[in-house]
């Protein structure tokens, strides 16, 4: 990875740079961070004689060769003074929430949009909602790209950024053409390689952010990082990292929760770690707990599966979306566990 010493390299020292990395077979990638630019090499980045002609380029600070599967991701990488932002608030400097229902019911918009007002009464800064759905069984519910329009309606009336789940081409370049400000890569296609790539491409230049969940089947931490790779190689480091549960489950549980990887994935990644603790237990008497939990464990915010009326709701809500109040009341109670977690002296 090239680090300039400047915040971006002018097209002329782009140009200079492409040619000597080009002579190695090697490409180089932009990767905008919010502050600052970095140049990362694409190809066999070890040859010294590369090395040495960037580094001895006026306005070339140093050249990092990171030996990580997952060199942008790595707590090494110079990206590591990146701060995503989303809905008002840098992660990581206070706690961040993401909610709303599993599934928009495309036949009942109003469900969608009171409680859409609900959760940013909550103090949600993100709503959330699933307009096409992952279901295990071909013949449930499968979304319907009108509920996309009823999320951007909500968006439109709260001021609320929006999080949707992405599974094919033609919904990535849906929600991005909407304006969906986070596609959401569920647990089922953490692990598919040429979607991460895809949505790497279609987000490259723009400030959307990804909700990349860990996959049920995901074991090593270097996995979860790695697929976050295949994004950010793309251009846009604004990736947030989501754990919700893993299997096989804990009997009793939906998921084997899995909030307790935050301390290891923290060590080795700079990027956010938001915990999904409704996928996790699976049942929305348990979630108040599991969502402490994973703020105990550092996380730097919570995605909530939240509806003014679970039982009307489709997909997962009935089992496992908590209400408006509960919302209310588990984001209150992380803002005073992050206050003891992280030394803050009291605010409100
Ligand atoms: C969801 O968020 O509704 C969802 C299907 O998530 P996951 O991919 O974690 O199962
Ligand atoms: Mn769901």
């Amino acid at each position: 990875m090239i680090i300039p010493n400047v915040n971006a390299l002018s097209d002329e020292q782009l140009k200079e740079v492409t040619e000597i990395v080009t002579a190695f077979g090697c490409k180089v990638k932009v990767i905008r961070g919010q502050e600052r630019h970095v140049y990362a090499i694409i190809g066999d980045e070890r040859d010294d004689d590369m090395v040495t002609k960037l580094e001895g380029l006026p306005y070339i600070d140093r050249v990092d060769r990171i030996q990580s599967p997952h060199k942008l991701m790595d707590i090494r990488s110079s990206l590591s003074t990146h701060k995503v932002k989303l809905g008002g608030v840098t992660l990581g400097e206070e706690p961040f929430f993401c909610a709303g229902p599993c599934t928009i019911d495309p036949k009942n918009p109003n469900l969608t949009i009171e409680t859409a007002h609900a959760v940013k009464e909550a103090g949600a800064h993100v709503l959330r909602g699933g307009v096409w759905k992952p279901r295990t069984n071909p013949y449930s519910y499968q979304g319907d790209t009108k509920a996309l329009l009823i999320l951007m309606e909500a968006s439109r009336q709260t001021g609320l950024p929006v999080d949707t789940e992405v599974m094919d081409e033609e919904h990535l370049h849906l929600a991005v053409e909407s304006g969906v400000n986070c596609l959401q890569i569920g647990a089922r296609n953490a692990l598919n390689y040429a979607l991460l790539r895809q949505v790497g491409h279609a987000i490259s230049g723009r400030d959307t952010c990804v909700l990349l969940k860990r996959s049920i089947h995901m074991g090593p931490v270097q996995e979860f990082i790695s697929a976050a790779e295949y994004i950010v190689q793309l251009g846009n480091p604004n990736v947030i990292l989501c754990p919700r549960g893993t299997q096989p489950a804990l009997d009793g549980y939906r998921n084997h929760p899995d909030e307790s990887i935050i301390p290891l994935v923290k060590e080795r990644t700079w990027a956010p770690v938001i915990v999904d603790p409704c996928h996790a237990v699976g049942k929305a008497s348990y979630v108040p707990a599991a969502a402490l939990a994973a703020i105990a464990y550092g996380a730097d915010g919570l995605c909530i599966e939240c509806n003014i009326h679970p039982n009307k709701g489709i997909g997962d809500d009935p089992k496992q979306a908590v209400a408006p109040e509960v919302l209310r009341r588990i984001i209150s109670q992380t803002r005073e566990l992050w206050r003891i977690r992280r030394g803050v002296p009291g605010r409100d």
